[in-house]
């Protein structure tokens, strides 16, 4: 350190390196099969978008580099983070979430439309296991695997985490390979609303339904069942290590 230069706070390091980051993700077209389809949607919108320019890009994390809570989803959707350019923002499955983390203080506000609507997460931060909008919500395996290095490196970046919340199975299991790539002891977990096991490096992983639009207008996810998870993790934070 220079002479006269305080060092870098941590809060600083990781967000700077969480830009450095999202730089690097949003440049990908690793996946040609996703890099065409979310450049297709943005051609062509439907009606109620078509005023809009679509972010058509793939989508960095989003939240608080400090946070102890990280939320790991699916993908963007064609309309919503495609759209919009920030996870989880400008759909149905978006209000659903940041409505949950506003109940649970998680969040600033309770709805989460465009990228300058002013949300800020609290002590959570907003990732997914691929980064593009996948046709049908549906990515194929080697596109999880293919994206699987931005959230290694996500992850390595935000050095407080302590609960980890995956949406749907998808994520759920992208996130057990994510940490078994880092080195970490392989777990026997399967996927099921509610489960939770206690990762031997000292993280609380979480199991939630994913908020899609399937799952909350067939009342498989209620906002009751999101809240029920979110308030295991945030119990898990106030009982501290
Ligand atoms: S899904 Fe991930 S790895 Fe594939 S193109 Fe998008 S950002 Fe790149």
């Amino acid at each position: 350190v220079a002479a006269g230069h305080a060092p870098a706070s941590p809060a600083k390091e990781s967000a700077d390196a969480l830009i450095a980051l999202a730089e690097e993700v949003t440049a990908c077209t690793a996946c040609p099969r996703l890099t065409a389809y979310r450049q297709e949607v943005a051609r062509r919108p439907p009606a109620r978008y078509r005023s809009e320019t679509y972010w058509a890009r793939p989508l960095p994390g989003f939240g608080d580099p400090m946070a102890r809570l990280l939320l790991v989803g699916l993908a963007p959707a064609a309309h919503g983070g495609n759209r919009t350019g920030r996870m989880f923002t400008g759909d149905g499955s978006a209000d659903f979430l940041v409505s949950a983390l506003f109940r649970h203080g998680f969040a600033n506000q309770p709805t989460s439309t465009h990228r300058h609507d002013g949300l800020r997460l609290w002590d959570a931060y907003m990732t997914a296991v691929v980064r593009c909008a996948p046709p049908d919500n549906r990515p194929l395996p080697e596109e999880v695997r293919q994206c699987r290095r931005f959230l290694l490196r996500e992850r390595s970046l935000l050095p407080r985490v302590r609960v980890v919340v995956c949406l749907g199975k998808v994520a759920w299991d992208g996130y057990l390979a994510a940490r078994r790539d880092m080195g970490c002891a392989p777990v026997r977990a399967s996927f099921a609303h509610g489960a939770e096991v206690q990762l031997p490096e000292g993280v609380l992983l979480l199991a939630s339904y994913h908020p899609s639009r399937q799952n909350t207008q067939t009342r498989r996810l209620t906002p009751a069942m999101m809240d029920a998870v979110l308030l295991r993790a945030r119990r898990a934070l106030e009982e501290g290590p």
